[in-house]
């Protein structure tokens, strides 16, 4: 595999988005990868998956973890979410291209005032027609790669009850009213996002229109730890022992 590996790319320490060519040379490598259903081993081939067996897709994660890459995947803890509460065509639309590696999705939940306290969001779409109109402002919002989509969280109805008032939308990101900024943080930096009536299709709704407070849950807990179950040791741990090694002289 090596050889179809990007050498030399600018990946800076701290977090930061990464430059246009670098973007562009991680995603085609990723696009590769993806193309052979290598970024969801297990998962369907209808999905975007490979179909392959646990025992694959560990070789295939082993592999992945010599390599000097910035990290592969986006933001995915969406999918399990939208296979849960989507429609099937939906799960179609967003699914296998982002398996495949061919779209970037940001979690856009946060914002100015509303970070522990999210129920309190500002962020409003108003159902026009078979549209809605989506305003607001999301902030730290990580993504080292440019967005195709924004998983993103609004107020459907203000006059009901905080919690039962929200819905999440799968906004494409290229759509007009969107801007979005570099937030330089002490330590790298994340993202603002300003929608300024964004027209998006009704179908981008991704459950009920009061359902989004109950869909986000589902995506915090395991994103905030509640999971409980054992991860691999990913490099960090061996690289502090070898940094005290050095530097101390200790075995
Ligand atoms: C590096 C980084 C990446 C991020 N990426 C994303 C992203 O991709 N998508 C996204 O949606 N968001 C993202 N966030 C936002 C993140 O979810 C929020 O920072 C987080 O929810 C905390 O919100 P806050 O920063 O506004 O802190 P605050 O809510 O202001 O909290 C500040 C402190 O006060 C404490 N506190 C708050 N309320 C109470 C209370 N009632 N009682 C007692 N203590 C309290 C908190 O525990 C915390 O210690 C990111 C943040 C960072 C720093």
């Amino acid at each position: 595999m090596d050889h179809f590996v990007p050498q030399d790319l600018n990946i800076p320490p701290d977090g930061s988005p990464l430059d246009p060519e670098t973007q562009q040379r991680v995603k085609a490598f990723r696009r590769q990868l993806g193309a052979q259903g290598w970024l969801a081993p297990t998962w369907q081939k209808v999905y975007g998956g490979g179909g392959l067996s646990p025992a694959f897709a560990r070789i295939i994660e082993e592999e992945m973890r010599r390599l000097v890459l910035p990290s592969m995947g986006d933001n995915t803890r969406w999918i399990p979410a939208v296979m849960t509460w989507g429609t099937d065509e939906q799960k179609l639309r967003y699914v296998p291209c982002a398996l495949r590696g061919e779209t970037i999705t940001w979690q856009a939940f946060n914002e100015p005032g509303s970070g522990s306290d999210l129920a309190s969001i500002r962020t409003q779409a108003v159902a026009d027609g078979n549209d809605y109109l989506i305003s607001g402002d999301k902030a730290f919002i990580t993504g080292r790669f440019d967005p195709d989509y924004l998983w993103t969280l609004a107020v459907t109805d203000p006059d009901r009850p905080p919690r039962l008032n929200l819905g999440l939308f799968m906004v494409d990101a290229s759509l007009p009213g969107i801007s979005i900024k570099t937030q330089r943080l002490l330590a790298g930096s994340e993202r603002r996002v300003s929608l300024e009536n964004v027209r998006v299709p009704a179908d981008c709704l991704v459950g009920l229109p009061y359902q989004g407070w109950e869909i986000a849950q589902t995506i915090l807990e395991e994103e905030r730890g509640g999971h409980g179950f054992r991860t691999e040791e990913d490099g960090t741990v061996s690289s502090v022992l070898e940094y005290l090694r050095q530097e101390r002289g200790s075995p």
